[in-house]
């Protein structure tokens, strides 16, 4: 099996604050790879130094057989290659719908606007609280309807691939299951590759196929989630539970 993405001994940081050392990971096809490590151990640089929202010093980041290091955010949206940020982005002052056309911005052409407004419906269908409260402005929701709205604007731009950052950071246990199911699901049934960064390890080591252990800024373990879940020497050292 060939990775959809593969990262070759990326170096990444701000100014002279070296963040990432030479750090590798190849993610297969449909799959979910949860990222975890301490707060500091670079997971947040690494989504960004992989969706160009922080450029890498050096290394290759590879997509679906394509050198994307150096294109534009725009440019890798449209390649299937999406990335919410933490807390998701979502602009507090624009209505849900709104939120939500912006994941289509980046089409053009004569139909552009009846597939976003037909990839909004499905989203829409993932998620009934959305339509519900296609209305209401960012500022309006509840922390687990913004990471909902969050993550069904990345899905209206039809992506391959979502790095997510923290998907369930403040919220509550129920929400946190239904968000992880609903990952879950997207991989099984839309065959959806997912980079997940969590502290939330049980959840996310719950629903991955693999996992990767970040430690200053390098991989320092990796292997399939359910080795990890149950390594406990790895939890204390790395994990701290
Ligand atoms: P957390 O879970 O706390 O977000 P993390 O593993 O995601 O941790 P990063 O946010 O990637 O870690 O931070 C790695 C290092 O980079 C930390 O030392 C942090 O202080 C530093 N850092 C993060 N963002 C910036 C920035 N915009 N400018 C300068 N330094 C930063």
């Amino acid at each position: 099996m060939t990775a959809l993405l593969e990262v070759e001994g990326l170096n990444s940081g701000y100014g002279r604050l070296q963040v990432l050392h030479d750090f590798s990971v190849a993610v297969e096809q449909s799959t979910i790879t949860a990222v975890l490590g301490a707060n500091g151990a670079g997971k947040s640089t690494m989504l960004k130094s992989l969706s160009g929202l922080v450029r890498p010093t050096s290394g290759k980041v590879v997509f679906d057989g394509e050198d994307i290091t150096k294109l534009p955010v725009e440019a890798l949206i449209q390649r299937g290659f999406t990335h919410v940020p933490e807390g998701g982005g979502v602009i507090p002052e624009l209505t849900v719908e709104e939120n939500l056309r912006l994941g289509g911005l980046w089409r053009t052409g004569p139909s552009a606007a009846k597939t976003t407004a037909d990839a909004i419906d499905e989203v829409y269908d993932l998620f009934e609280r959305l339509r519900e409260r296609r209305t209401f402005h960012g500022h309006q929701l509840s922390g687990g309807e913004r990471q909902m709205l969050a993550l069904g604007r990345a899905l209206v731009a039809k992506p391959k691939m979502v790095l997510l950052d923290e998907p369930s950071l403040g919220l509550a246990p129920p929400i946190v299951a239904r968000i992880m199911a609903l990952l879950r699901d997207l991989r099984d049934q839309q065959g959806l590759t997912v980079l997940l960064v969590e502290q939330n390890v049980g959840s996310a080591l719950g629903i991955a196929d693999e996992g990767v252990v970040i430690s200053v800024g390098k991989v320092v373990t990796r292997g399939p989630a359910a080795d990890l879940q149950s390594d406990v020497k790895l939890r204390h050292a790395y994990l701290g539970f």
